[in-house]
């Protein structure tokens, strides 16, 4: 997402005639994105102004924004704590940054940490800033109202808003034209898209089949969905078409339905196993990811091996893992203590990570031996003579570059792997 509200930013400059660099010294305006999600996320950013404020020192002419989540959690604190920031700017607020920056010239800090109930940027065409080239994220919905009880988004990103259809489809189709070959359409809950206009409603399933339509040519992934409204409908809109890639990323966060109660996700154990079980009876094949916290308020060792034993059970390919961390204001910080002690959170994550790794080895080596249609999208780190892509599950494949470039399609055979890539030859 704040890839993506990145892209929307630079493209909102460039109009005002900046021009982005990559050498930090010579920046006249330094804005960092930032994310409210973990509380080490947000001190990443602390160090980060730390640095930059040494730089201004050197450069009193610099001007430090920040944008995203943290701007909008801390306000105008932020001014307070960290006196050398001259601009905050909430992610609602981006089109107000040239007027914003005029306010700082004139020598005032600013700040516009407004939200919106129908800001999607829509007709804001995003500068793709330093992408392959063949790959783009279209931001498609802003917000969440799901109001986990857990999660700062509901606060820092605000209502849950799609963005018109129209608008959607000619950014995919320009992307394609430009030689893109794939687009994520990306949302906090991009499964609860919807837009009516004069009674013609539009749902997820019928924008997906949309932007497929465009071209075979053209792969199409979404993230994130909730579970709670990942339907057979979808399901099978997927495994219609060829070019939506076969693979669903579904945070299941808990394998304790006690958890998930208490965690306000608003399914239990058995129904998202129910959608895992519909998953792979419509679309056989697809690969299948999660994310999961660990050491939730009251968490147990039995709800923790209730965890591993969903993992187990699903068989996940790859999943994001993090340990829980308390973010004030939102409803678990005031309704539960975060009781469980920082070294058994560890502890618990350590274990999930492991298994995990295992379970994404496993998955890898029964790809061994198959053929894959993969999107090249780049040259291998290692060597030029190597490309890298993924295959339509999402997974890494690193083979002979021959005579192909970045945005081709090539059938490869794997041959080998490890538990984060594949490795193959060409297909005779
Ligand atoms: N909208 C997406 C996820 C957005 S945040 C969804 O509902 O699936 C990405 C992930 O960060 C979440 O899925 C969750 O696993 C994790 N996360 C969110 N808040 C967290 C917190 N307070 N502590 C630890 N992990 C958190
Ligand atoms: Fe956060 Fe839940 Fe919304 Fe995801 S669905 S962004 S976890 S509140």
């Amino acid at each position: 997402m704040n890839f993506s509200d990145s892209e929307i930013v630079a493209s909102i400059l460039a109009d005002q005639n900046y021009e982005p660099t990559t050498d930090i010294k010579s920046a006249d305006l330094i804005l960092l994105n930032t994310c409210s999600i973990r509380d080490n996320a947000e001190q990443r950013v602390r160090n980060r102004l730390n640095e930059l404020h040494a730089l201004k020192r050197k450069h009193p002419g610099l001007v430090i924004g920040l944008l995203g989540c943290m701007a909008e959690r801390l306000k105008d604190k932020l001014l307070e704590e960290e006196r050398h920031i001259d601009l905050i700017v909430g992610p609602d607020g981006y089109r107000q940054l040239p007027q914003l920056l005029e306010q700082v010239e004139s020598g005032q800090k600013a700040i516009n940490v407004l939200l919106s109930a129908d800001e999607t940027y829509a007709d804001i065409n995003p500068v793709r800033t330093g992408g392959s080239g063949v790959t783009a994220y279209i931001s498609i919905m802003r917000g969440c109202e799901n109001f986990c009880a857990y999660c700062v988004v509901p606060y820092t990103r605000g209502k849950e808003r799609s963005r018109s259809p129209i608008t959607i489809v000619k950014e995919a189709r320009e992307l394609f034209e430009q030689g893109f070959r794939e687009v994520t359409l990306l949302g906090q809950n991009v499964n609860s898209y919807h837009w009516d206009e004069n009674n013609q409603p539009v749902s997820f399933p019928a924008l997906l089949r949309e932007v497929a339509s465009i071209n075979p040519l053209l792969r199409v992934r979404f993230a994130t969905s909730h579970p709670k409204d990942i339907s057979d409908e979808l399901l099978e809109c997927i495994a219609a078409h060829d070019n939506i890639c076969k693979s669903i990323h579904l945070p299941v966060q808990s394998g304790s339905t006690r958890m998930l109660g208490m965690m306000k996700r608003s399914y239990t154990r058995e129904w998202y196993m129910d959608r895992i079980a519909a998953i792979r009876r419509i679309i056989p094949g697809c690969a299948i990811t999660t994310d999961i916290i660990a050491g939730f308020c009251s968490e147990t060792e039995e709800d923790h091996e209730q965890t591993l034993s969903v993992m187990r059970e699903v068989g996940y390919d790859y999943a994001y893992m993090f340990k829980y961390s308390e973010r004030p204001n939102t409803i678990a910080a005031k309704k539960y203590p975060d009781d469980v002690p920082e070294d058994i959170k560890s502890r618990r994550l350590d274990e999930i990570i492991a298994l995990q790794q295992e379970l994404s080895l496993k998955s890898n080596k029964l790809d061994v031996g198959k053929e894959f249609e993969v999107l090249a999208e780049g040259v291998s780190k290692r060597s030029d003579q190597q490309l890298f892509g993924r295959t339509s599950q999402n997974k890494v494949v690193v083979f002979p570059r021959s005579a192909f470039n970045p945005g081709d399609y090539v059938k490869v055979v794997t041959l080998s792997c490890t538990a984060a890539t594949l490795r193959g030859e060409l297909a005779k």
